[in-house]
C-alpha cells in the first residue's frame, strides 16, 4: 500500500526538495503551500503522515494542527520551523505534533523519522490514523464504524471500514476491483469483483443524494471505481 504523505510548506526549494526525497523513498505526496487548501482537503482525504512547517502564511503550522486533532483527526504529525526556541516547540507538542525537526534538516535524518512515525501509527491500526472524514457532509467516524446520514446513524462493518479508507486515501483515482479486491481483502477469503459491486451499492445509499447518478462513487467502466471528494 502506497503511503500517502501530506507536505505542507510555503518555501518552494523546500518543498520541492522534500517532495523528490520523499517520492524517492516511494511514498505519494501531495504539497501545499498554505495551511487552508490543505485544512479542506483532509475533511475527506485520509494521510498516513503530515509534514507541516510552522511558519505559513496565512493561519500557521501549529493552529493547523490543533484545528486537527480538534477534529480528531489522529494522523501523525512532523512539525518543522527554523525557530529553534523551547517556546515554539512546546507550542508545537502542545498543538498535538507528534515530532519535530528544526531547520536545516539533514535529509536522511528527517526520512528516518517519517519512516518511525509511519512504523508507530501503522503498528496500532488497520485502519490509517485519521478517524473521521466526510463525504457528501455525512460524517464517518472509522474508529467507531459509524456514519451520521440525514435519517440517523448508521454502523459500517470492519471491511466496508477498510474499503471506504482505501477510497479516501486515493481520490480522484481509477482503481481496479483486482486492486481493491488485493488492498482490502488481501489473501483472507474468495471473494468476487462482485463483492466490490455490492458493497458500492450500500455506499451509495449511505453517502450520495440521488444513489441512481453517484457524484462521489463513480463507475469506471471495464475497470472498477472513482472516489470523487
Ligand atoms: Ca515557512
Amino acid at each position: 500500500m502506497t503511503i500517502q504523505v501530506a507536505l505542507v510548506e510555503d518555501e518552494e526549494l523546500i518543498r520541492t526538495m522534500l517532495k523528490i526525497n520523499l517520492e524517492r523513498e516511494g511514498y505519494a505526496v501531495t504539497a501545499y503551500e498554505a495551511a487552508e487548501p490543505f485544512l479542506e482537503e483532509i475533511e475527506q482525504r485520509i494521510f498516513d503522515i503530515i509534514l507541516m512547517d510552522i511558519m505559513l502564511p496565512g493561519i500557521h503550522g501549529d493552529s493547523a494542527l490543533e484545528k486537527l486533532r480538534k477534529n480528531s483527526i489522529t494522523t501523525p504529525v512532523l512539525m518543522l520551523t527554523v525557530k529553534q526556541d523551547t517556546g515554539t516547540k512546546v507550542r508545537a507538542f502542545d498543538a498535538g505534533a507528534d515530532d519535530y525537526l528544526p531547520k536545516p534538516f539533514n535529509m536522511d535524518e528527517l526520512l528516518a523519522r517519517v519512516r518511525a512515525l509511519i512504523r508507530r501509527s501503522q503498528g496500532e491500526r488497520e485502519i490509517p490514523a485519521h478517524h473521521v472524514i466526510i463525504i457528501n457532509s455525512r460524517r464517518v467516524n472509522l474508529e467507531t464504524r459509524t456514519v451520521e446520514t440525514p435519517h440517523g446513524n448508521e454502523k459500517l462493518s470492519d471491511r466496508e471500514a477498510e474499503l471506504l479508507a482505501y477510497f479516501a486515501r486515493n481520490p480522484g483515482k481509477t482503481l481496479n476491483r483486482s486492486d481493491i479486491l488485493d488492498e482490502v481483502w488481501g489473501l483472507d477469503v474468495d471473494p468476487t469483483p462482485r463483492t466490490v459491486d455490492n458493497f458500492v451499492v450500500r455506499f451509495r445509499r449511505l453517502f450520495e443524494d440521488d444513489p441512481e447518478h453517484p457524484k462521489y462513487f463513480i463507475t469506471v467502466r471495464a475497470a472498477g471505481y472513482r472516489f470523487e471528494k
